[in-house]
């Protein structure tokens, strides 16, 4: 092969046609049959939106250099790709496309068009993953919404339901009326808002004793049952509250039982203005005194302590916000208005009714729901849980057992575990998800269970397979469905194909990569779960990348109009510098996307590829091709010191990188290749093996030496650059005849003879002295190819020992610079300054002389300039014309000149701290 073949410039338009020839030849496939040490890859399962963003490029790219990584090293690795269907935004999405309510179709209607939305794009996003070179095993892509993975989810339902570990009952519920479902508390995002504390008059109701005992049981007093109205006026206790809305679900007022102020009130009845329910005050210690009035109403509910309370006392429940978020007939003359319309009507009523004292603007911390922001309420609801309050420890004592990258992280997950208080709601009042494989018997009401093999069931539509305990045949399908993180906590069992047989040989997973943003629920909830239906961690290691921002430093939203999709990048740059960019971080750390990160990525390909095509035209000619096939010892034994350093530095690089890559750290990978590539590599070697490629009086023995280094070094670093810049590694693999892709080659190896500290120095050395003369040839503009007559080195006690380096290296020091004399000497060198002419200087000799300016300019043209310098050197002037001249009135041009008495240049190396003295 000559270089003619190889085109002037490296085309990224390639990359297609690689990605197709490797999924051709299925390169990544997954053998686990043993042969190889398995290196399994928990691949977070996207939702499907039809679009791959920045964040999902960062994550994926780790995980794809990971893989690749790992494959060089000799393991059979499985890198799966799953697609976390189910929820909420298809849903509303297909709502949108159709034009529909999801009730105006049927249910199995509606699902129809969930799935073919979701089908279209995973399509897509399955194009864009392959355009950036990522390398899943695409025959072990797993889809959450298909039949098979239904199996699994409502498996594990059932499993966990026979453990105990799920149950069905009547909790309260965090509930976003937007979306008219329940969610988790991990799926509660909090925000800061201002709101008003309104100060409001409960007056004091004195309830007869006789009505007290009628409404025994109950914790306060119905209006209905005593509609004797308080006057407002009349003080009783100062509420302050932000949601005065709720006022018809209050149940109590609460002080602290230390708090003087109500001593003497507790166990008394006050009015709940505007609906009219006497409440009684009641004492616990959790109440602050110091918010607002120290006086808190309990209503059903506000908040978590509201929950907390109505369980402690005992508290009946006035259900007064419906699942649409309006406002029930337990709310009176509120009913049917939203919630926020509410607290304004209510607030006027306040006022104009005399009980409003006054109002102060706060802070609240207002929980919403994650995915519409809309603020979530606190309903009573019959929904399935699970307990996870049961397996706090366990799973604490699992994640320890992990490896967190980055450490830090997890005490996200720790923390979030010691927080919990409430089991995990896991029902949700939707259509597009994986049905609760429940039925409830007709007439008893018993909840009945599939059998294992009757699974997937839609409980709607199938029935059980045997009549109820109680003889029934009639049975209601549980129409909630489950709570997507049902399906994707599930995700290393389904990439271990659990339960079918084997399963246990890939499980558990070697790492799970994912954002930190869904640490406390995906990361925790498949801790939990698996550790709940084997017994095992779900993974050894966890990796948490980071988010990508936008080039102006703020998180990438369309609305900023700061947003770069991949394809831009791709189209331009090519994948391999999207995934250059995407390699100069670490875990863990944030990134902020940048053209200029991405235009350098393209420029070190470039400059690799030019190097590589340089010298291609001798790694490749019938010489070098003819010595590859005989005896590589010998050619190895004429290998010249350069060569050697340039060897000891690949196989430092090589350590480098392969422990970084080991650590995730891509950063230290990326820059440590592109040092050495471009520097050490294309800067220096190259430049210093030109001479014995290209004399014809260098031994053959030499240049076959420098070809085969050449050829080497190149060829390795490729292996190193892999996994990183896979599509261009191929590319130039391609070029050395092998028939097999690079991704299939092993790790270069690491040769322990080679690992030499003084080569490494030594050569450094070299090279610093190399590129001192290099650099003053090309300030004085002499070419580089132009020879220098003598470079003489001075050196002095310290460095002394610079001589044996220096003659080891005479040769391509020589060679490099063209020298045609090289000497070491000791000392310093002899040199003086030569006055080599001499020109009047007008400006001073005019004004001073005037008419004697003549015969002075005469003297200096006519004298030799030696002359006038030793004068002047003897005796500081020279009279002349009824004056004297000095230095003063002369532009002297002086030069260095050496114990030959020719001109000579002097270089102080400050690094070597030696001088160079040269003679052109
Ligand atoms: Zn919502
Ligand atoms: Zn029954």
């Amino acid at each position: 092969m000559t270089n003619k073949e190889i085109p002037k410039d490296y085309d990224h338009k390639n990359e297609e046609k690689w990605q197709e020839k490797w999924e051709e030849d299925e390169i990544y496939k997954f053998i686990g049959d043993g042969t190889k040490p398995r290196y399994i890859i928990d691949t977070p399962p996207p939702y499907p939106t039809g679009l791959l963003h920045m964040g999902h490029i960062l994550n994926w790219a780790y995980m794809d250099f990971n893989a690749r990584y790992r494959r060089e090293k000799g393991m059979d690795v499985l890198f799966p790709q799953g697609w976390d269907c189910h929820g909420l935004p298809t849903e509303v999405k297909v709502e949108e496309t159709h034009n529909i309510k999801k009730n105006d179709v049927t249910r199995a209607e509606f699902r129809d068009m969930c799935t073919d939305l979701t089908s279209h794009n995973i399509e897509v996003m399955r194009g864009q993953m392959r355009a950036v070179g990522f390398s899943q095993d695409w025959s072990r892509e797993y889809i959450t919404m298909t039949p098979e993975y239904r199996r699994r989810t409502q498996l594990s339902f059932l499993k966990m339901y026979n453990q105990g570990l799920i149950y069905q009952g009547i909790h309260p519920v965090n509930w976003c009326p937007r979306c008219e479902t329940a969610i988790a508390f991990a799926e509660v995002e909090y925000s800061n808002n201002n709101t008003f504390l309104n100060y409001v008059n409960f007056p004091p109701a004195d309830v007869p004793e006789e009505v007290l005992v009628n409404v025994d049981g109950n914790s306060y007093v119905r209006y209905d049952d005593y509609s004797d109205k308080a006057d407002a006026s009349v003080p009783g206790v100062l509420i302050a509250t932000t949601r005065p809305e709720l006022m018809s679900a209050c149940v109590a007022v609460v002080v602290h039982p230390d708090d003087e102020r109500y001593n003497s009130l507790l166990g008394k009845y006050v009015e709940v203005p505007l609906s009219g329910q006497k409440v009684k005050i009641i004492a616990d210690e959790e109440v602050d005194m110091e918010y607002g009035t120290g006086a808190v109403m309990i209503c059903t509910f506000g908040d978590k302590t509201d929950v907390a309370w109505v369980n402690k006392h005992d508290l009946d429940v006035i259900e007064a916000i419906s699942e649409e978020g309006i406002l029930t007939e337990a709310a009176g003359r509120y009913e049917g208005m939203e919630l926020q319309d509410a607290k304004k009507q209510t607030i006027e009523d306040l006022k104009s009714e005399g009980y409003l004292t006054k109002q102060e603007e706060v802070d609240q911390n207002l929980g919403q729901c994650w995915r519409c922001k809309t603020p979530i309420e606190i309903l009573v609801k019959k929904q399935w849980f699970v307990a996870v309050t049961k397996m706090i420890d366990e799973s604490k004592k699992a994640s320890n057992e992990m490896h967190w990258v980055p450490e830090h992280m997890e005490s996200r997950l720790l923390n979030w575990a010691d927080s919990m208080e409430w089991d995990w709601c896991i029902s949700r009042q939707r259509l597009f998800a994986t049905p609760i494989p429940v039925w409830y018997c007709k007439d008893c009401g018993k909840v009945i269970l599939p059998k294992e093999e009757q699974l997937p069931i839609d409980p709607t539509v199938d029935k059980p397979l045997e009549p109820c305990e109680c003889g029934c045949s009639e049975f209601i399908g549980e129409e909630d469905v489950l709570d997507t993180w049902m399906d994707s906590s599930i995700s290393p069992l389904s990439v271990a194909d659990w339960p079918n047989p084997g399963w246990e040989n890939i499980f558990p997973s070697n790492i799970r990569p994912q954002g930190h943003d869904i640490i406390r629920t995906w990361a925790f909830y498949t801790t939990l779960r698996c550790l709940a239906l084997t017994g095992l961690k779900p993974f050894d290691e966890i990796v948490i990348n980071g988010m990508v921002f936008g080039e102006d430093g703020y998180k990438m939203s369309k609305s900023r109009g700061n947003v770069t999709g991949p394809e831009e990048v791709i189209a331009e740059y090519g994948a391999d510098s999207l995934r250059l960019w995407a390699a100069n971080s670490v875990p863990g750390s944030d990134v902020a996307f940048d053209w200029k990160n991405i235009k350098h990525g393209y420029k070190f390909i470039r400059k690799f590829w030019n190097a590589f095509r340089f010298i291609s035209m001798h790694i490749f000619d019938d010489e070098s091709e003819e010595a590859l096939k005989g005896d590589i010892d010998a050619i190895k034994a004429n290998l010249n010191p350069m060569d050697t350093w340039i060897f000891a530095k690949l196989n430092k690089v090589n350590k480098i990188v392969d422990q970084a890559f080991f650590d995730y750290n891509y950063a230290t990978v990326i820059n440590t290749i592109e040092q050495f590539i471009w520097h050490d590599f294309c800067d220096e070697y190259i430049e210093a093996v030109k001479y014995r490629l290209y004399n014809d009086d260098i031994e053959d023995t030499s240049r076959i030496a420098a070809k085969y280094t050449l050829r080497t070094v190149i060829e390795d670093s490729l292996k190193l650059l892999a996994p990183i810049a896979p599509f261009f590694a191929e590319e130039v693999y391609q070029y050395f005849a092998n028939e097999d892709s690079i991704h299939n080659a092993l790790w270069p190896e690491i040769d322990p003879n080679l690992d030499s500290t003084k080569v490494e120095e030594d050569g450094d050395l070299v090279i610093e002295l190399i590129g001192e003369v290099r650099r003053f040839k090309s300030a004085s503009k002499i070419p580089l190819n132009v020879p220098v007559a003598n470079v003489n080195v001075y050196l002095n006690e310290k460095t002394q020992d610079l001589k044996d380096v220096f003659e080891f290296y005479a040769d391509d020091i020589k060679s490099t610079l063209k020298i045609q004399d090289f000497q070491i000497d000791s000392g310093k060198p002899e040199v003086y300054e030569k006055v080599i002419e001499i020109e009047p200087d007008m400006s001073k000799i005019g004004p001073s002389f005037k008419k004697n300016a003549g015969q002075v300019i005469e003297f200096i043209k006519s004298t030799n300039c030696d002359d006038i310098a030793r004068q002047l050197e003897e005796k500081g002037e020279i009279a002349i014309a009824d004056g004297v001249i000095t230095e003063d009135f002369l532009n002297m041009k002086k030069e260095i000149v050496g114990a030959s008495g020719k001109k000579v240049d002097i270089l102080q190396s400050e690094k070597l701290g030696i001088i160079v003295e040269v003679i052109r």
